[in-house]
Parts: C-alpha cells; sequence; structure tokens
C-alpha cells in the first residue's frame, strides 16, 4: 500500500492509446457484462396500439437477444423475465426505473440497453429510433439503431439525444432502442411476427457486436503524472479525463491503492472501470 500517512490518494492515470484490433466481435462480446431492460411491465403496460401491449413485445424481444448474446458468450442480465413492475407496490414510477439501472450497477455491467416501441399520433411514422444520454457519446444508440434497420428493413429513424430516466442515471454505455411504432398499423404488424423479431434481435446483437469493435485493448498504455512528478489527484484527474471525452480519446483511470476515503474506496489493482470518449476501456 502506498504511504498513507501522507493521505494523499493515488491514482495512476492511464490513457489508453487505440490500435487496430483483430478481435471478432463476438470474442469482444464473450467478455462482456450486458444488462438488456425490457421496457415497461406489470403495472406498466408501456404503449398498446393494435393489438400489441408494448410491455410484451420488449420482453419477448429481450429474451431473443439475450439467448443470442449468450450463445456469444457475453453474460446478459435482463431486468425482468416476466411482466412484472420491477418496484415493489405502490411505489413510484421513478422507483421502478431506478430498480432498472440499479440491476445494471449491481451486475457491474458493461453496457446498458433498454429496448422499447413506440407510439405516435401520425400513424404514418414508423421505424426504429436510437436513444443515447444527452452530452454523451452516440455510438452505442447508432449502433443497435443500425443493426436493426439492416436486419429488418425497418424506416431509418436516426439516432436522438434524450434524458430518459435509465439513460441520464446510467454511468455505463446505455442506450435506448424504439424498435417501431404501434401506432402504425403495418409495422405493428411486422412487429407481431416472431420472423421479424428474430430479426430485430439479430440487428441488435449485430449493433453490439459493432460497437465491441470499437471496444480496444490497450496498445499503449501511458501512466500521467502530474507537474510535481505526483500521480494526479482526483480533482486533476477528473479534468484530464474531461479532456479526453472532448477531443473523443477513450481513457480509463486505474487506482492503485491509496487513502480510504467515505466518498471513495480506491481499489488495490486496477479495478475501477469507468467510461469516458467515443470507447471504453477493458479491464
Ligand atoms: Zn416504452
Amino acid at each position: 500500500m502506498p504511504n498513507l500517512a501522507t493521505g494523499i490518494l493515488v491514482f495512476f492515470l492511464t490513457l489508453i492509446l487505440t490500435t487496430s484490433s483483430s478481435f471478432s466481435g463476438q470474442s469482444l462480446l464473450a467478455d462482456k457484462t450486458i444488462v438488456i431492460d425490457p421496457g415497461h411491465g406489470g403495472i406498466y403496460p408501456g404503449a398498446v396500439h393494435n393489438g400489441i401491449r408494448e410491455a410484451n413485445l420488449n420482453l419477448t424481444v429481450a429474451l431473443k437477444v439475450r439467448d443470442r448474446l449468450v450463445a456469444a458468450g457475453a453474460t446478459v442480465v435482463l431486468t425482468r423475465t416476466s411482466d412484472t413492475n420491477l418496484a415493489a407496490p405502490g411505489a413510484s414510477l421513478a422507483d421502478d426505473l431506478q430498480a432498472r439501472v440499479d440491476v445494471a450497477k449491481a451486475a457491474g455491467a458493461d453496457i446498458f440497453v433498454s429496448l422499447h416501441a413506440n407510439a405516435d399520433e401520425d400513424v404514418n411514422t414508423a421505424g426504429v429510433i436510437g436513444f443515447y444520454p444527452t452530452g454523451r457519446p452516440d455510438d452505442l444508440a447508432r449502433a443497435l439503431k443500425e443493426g436493426a434497420v439492416q436486419e429488418t428493413g425497418a424506416v431509418d429513424g436516426g439516432v436522438r439525444p434524450a434524458n430518459f430516466y435509465v439513460l441520464r442515471n446510467s454511468d455505463i454505455p446505455a442506450a435506448l432502442l424504439e424498435m417501431g411504432f404501434l401506432t402504425c398499423q403495418a409495422e405493428a404488424a411486422w412487429l407481431s411476427e416472431d420472423d421479424y423479431q428474430n430479426h430485430l434481435a439479430d440487428g441488435i446483437c449485430r449493433g453490439l457486436s459493432a460497437i465491441s469493435d470499437h471496444i480496444r485493448r490497450p496498445g499503449t498504455t501511458r501512466a500521467l503524472t502530474c507537474k510535481t512528478g505526483e500521480c494526479p489527484c482526483r480533482f486533476h484527474a477528473t479534468i484530464w479525463l474531461r479532456l479526453f471525452f472532448h477531443r473523443r480519446l477513450p481513457a480509463c483511470i486505474h487506482t492503485h491503492g491509496g487513502r480510504r476515503t467515505k466518498r471513495y474506496r480506491p481499489c488495490p489493482s486496477a479495478a475501477s472501470r469507468l467510461y469516458f470518449g467515443s470507447s471504453f476501456c477493458g479491464s
């Protein structure tokens, strides 16, 4: 352990410089923990149109996605596996949504994907839309949306920033995929088909594989130090990480021991994994 008497938190800020990767998406998925959140459930049916209850559709596709990801070697956690709400009876909707975020935290997940189906006043509106947390990278939402569009031929609804609870409260790469519009009769008919749902699940997994190609093993690592020669304090580490974020450089901070405080518990063996920039690092 570093010198505790100094009372200085010891950080090694490690800038991960990416190199070309020969990993396949499948091999990269193999060491990922992915949380799939079938939106709504139980007392929250979500959108109900053209004979489809959104909560059911979300769960059906989520189970198909889970099976595919598990086959690819990923660790998959679903926020629900049946038609239930997550929070206790009488709890608020925010509690239900927080419970979904908590599942990802408890699982130590790398990726959070929430699946939904859409509704609009205009019954002609159709298509797949990927939502990403406002102010954060859109690459996960984009990959999921593109995978789904390519596999299904659905209308490309693009990607959009959003302040949805599960997005803004996730501190890992998170996206919410609106898989189609239940208010559009033609799209609702497709969405109710098992074959179409299989294509949707294939597309979502394809997107996850694509985003995994962004995940690079450290090619070159550099320990950065402050002018004093010391490892950066938390304050400076945070500033640097912001800098990397704005330059869209993938970076992660590894902590090696240090003073234990209430606010922060350093991990003795470079175990802290944080997400910054357009990519995220492995352990
Ligand atoms: Zn929904």
